[in-house]
């Protein structure tokens, strides 16, 4: 059963919050309600809803303030708000669309009217969450794609200017894919990704990042981690991967890594990866180099 969709009323009359409360739990959502802007504020830091019906003139806070602060706030700009006032000049109206209501609705308002709206918002919502997690997503393998990797790296490079913690990026690259799609076909090889991405989701931490960058390579973030640790996890991720075979082949990969120092913050999101992806390929080299002796 999907969640029920979590709206805020937000006003100071209890019959208003009353009346819209109990029509919205009869129509699936779940409500809550706030009596004036500050206590809006609060309910949201908590906990985020999906949707702010939101009056404008309350004792205190104004809705046009409280709306304001919402949009300023990189965690909530994004909750659409829905005004629900009895001011109906055209002149309000253009002011609450300016500071980013989706929509506007006046009192005394018709509570269908204000379901239909709710409904609208909700659907539109949803697709767009779903059009942001689609064009983040390797397809394949569920993990993050290449533009998301670029997009987490440059703000991960960007925050160490406030957190002070250097972290730490690997590149890895599968070997002998094209082997196993040689010899046993491409789905086999698709199905060697998906168990290296899922010894890489095993042992990585919440906190960390996986990419997949193209075909066989993946690049992984490690926030607020040490060198010996990394290493640790590295032999953790082989051992892992060495449980698992294909057709009585081992599976191994190769990687490279790169520690970012915060002290040092004009290296690109694209120098560090070039950084790892060197590494990598060096290392590669030098085991193939050892097999031929
Ligand atoms: P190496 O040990 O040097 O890494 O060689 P490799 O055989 O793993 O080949 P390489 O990394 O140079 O190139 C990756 C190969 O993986 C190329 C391509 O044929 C194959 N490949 C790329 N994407 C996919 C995919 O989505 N599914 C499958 N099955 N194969 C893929
Ligand atoms: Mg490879």
């Amino acid at each position: 059963m999907t969640k029920k969709p979590l709206i805020l009323i937000v006003d100071d009359n209890p019959q208003n919050l009353q009346v819209l409360g109990s029509m919205l739990k009869e129509h699936g959502y779940k409500p809550a309600a706030a009596q004036n802007g500050n206590k809006a504020i609060d309910f949201v830091q908590k906990k985020a809803p999906d949707l702010i019906l939101l009056d404008i003139m309350m004792p205190g806070m104004d809705g046009i303030e409280v709306c304001r602060r919402f949009k300023a706030e990189e965690s909530t700009k994004d909750i659409p708000i829905i005004f629900i006032t009895a001011l109906s000049e055209i002149k309000d109206k253009l002011k609450a669309f300016a500071i980013g209501g989706v929509d506007y609705i006046t009192k005394p308002f018709i509570t269908e009217e204000v379901l239909a709206r709710i409904n609208v918002h909700i659907k539109l919502r949803e697709a767009l969450e779903k059009i942001v997690r689609v064009s983040i997503t390797d397809e394949m393998t569920g993990v993050f794609n290449r533009r998301f990797a670029y997009e987490i790296l440059t703000k991960q490079i960007a925050n160490t200017k406030r957190t002070k913690e250097n972290f730490i990026i690997c590149y890895v690259d599968i070997d002998n894919l094209k082997k196993i799609n040689d010899t046993y076909g491409h789905a086999e090889g698709d199905l060697l990704i998906n168990l290296v991405v899922e010894s890489l989701k095993k042992i990585t931490r919440d906190s960390d990042y996986i990419f997949r960058m193209g075909g066989d390579e993946f690049l992984l973030i490690f926030p607020r981690i040490q060198l010996h640790d990394f290493n640790n996890l590295i032999n953790r991720i082989k051992q892992q991967l060495n449980k698992e075979e294909i057709h009585n082949q081992p599976i191994d990969f190769s990687f490279g890594f790169a520690e970012f120092d915060y002290k040092q913050q004009h290296i690109s999101a694209d120098e560090l990866i070039n950084i790892a992806d060197t590494g990598m390929y060096e290392s590669k080299l030098q085991k193939k180099s050892q097999k031929n002796v």
